[in-house]
């Protein structure tokens, strides 16, 4: 399965960052096509500047870091699936830990952001992890289980059509990564669930993320249920980006 290699780049960039950045992962693409494809999951401000700076490229799409899970009307602040779909946007994140924890989205949240994203023809890219206390208590496979069962329940038979992100939240921005086994495990608990749900559970691509870089992403990658990567902090980066793209086969 072709692999998949999404940055988050959270809340940070400007427009001259973005244009530095864009240009450098571009002059690094054209000296070497890519096997994996990529996405950059911005922040909305900057959706229309980042399409533009890749105009003439169709390496890069574009993603959202959230959607809303709601259609439209009176949701100050929120932006519809219709309207990323408008612009282009090809992946949302749904349910990122981040705004799990500071934006109090539960499992049916995330679960609605998905179908929502879908029925906009947008791929939601739906994020599942434990924290370390979860894993301490041995809950991990029990927590990330949950989440995704939110998420199986809804949407049904459409299961097949979403990309998922296993992101250990003790493993987030912390320079602290899963180990290539320990990312394994829970990304082979995951395919085994989507297999009770779909028959097509082998083609939906299941992301590692958790300070991924440019020296770790390669043996990560090369496991057998790891099909991409969700990159945060290296993707601000593109030397580092390129590096993982390039790890990526
Ligand atoms: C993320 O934001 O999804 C992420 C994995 O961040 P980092 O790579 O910085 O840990």
């Amino acid at each position: 399965m072709k692999k998949l290699i999404a940055g988050n780049w959270k809340m940070n960039g400007s427009l001259a960052a973005n244009e530095t950045l864009i240009q450098g992962l571009l002059a690094g693409l054209a000296n070497s096509a890519p096997s994996c494809d990529i996405a950059l999951c911005v922040p909305s401000v900057y959706i229309a500047q980042v399409q533009s700076l890749l105009a003439d490229s169709n390496a890069i799409a574009v993603g959202s870091q959230n959607v809303s899970q709601h259609e439209n009307g009176a949701y100050t602040g929120d932006v519809s699936a219709e309207m990323l779909a408008e612009v282009g946007v090809r992946y949302s994140l749904c349910g990122h830990s981040e705004r799990r924890q500071h934006q109090a989205e539960n499992d049916t949240h995330v679960a609605i952001k998905a179908q929502r994203a879908l029925m906009a023809g947008i791929t939601p890219i739906v994020c599942v992890g434990e924290t370390l206390s979860e894993r301490e208590a041995e809950m991990a496979e029990v927590v990330v289980k949950r989440q995704l069962a939110a998420v199986i329940r809804l949407l049904g038979s459409s299961i097949d059509k979403i990309i998922v992100a296993y992101e250990p939240v003790w493993a987030i921005g912390t320079g602290r990564t899963a180990t290539p086994e320990q990312a394994q495990q829970m990304h082979a608990v995951l395919r085994a669930q989507l297999q009770s749900a779909t028959e097509n559970a082998d083609k939906i691509r299941l992301l590692y993320g958790g300070s991924m870089n440019a020296g770790n992403a390669a043996e990560l990658l090369a496991q057998p249920d790891i099909n991409g990567g969700l990159v945060g902090g290296a993707s601000l980066k593109s030397a580092d980006f390129l590096a993982i793209i390039a790890a990526a086969r």
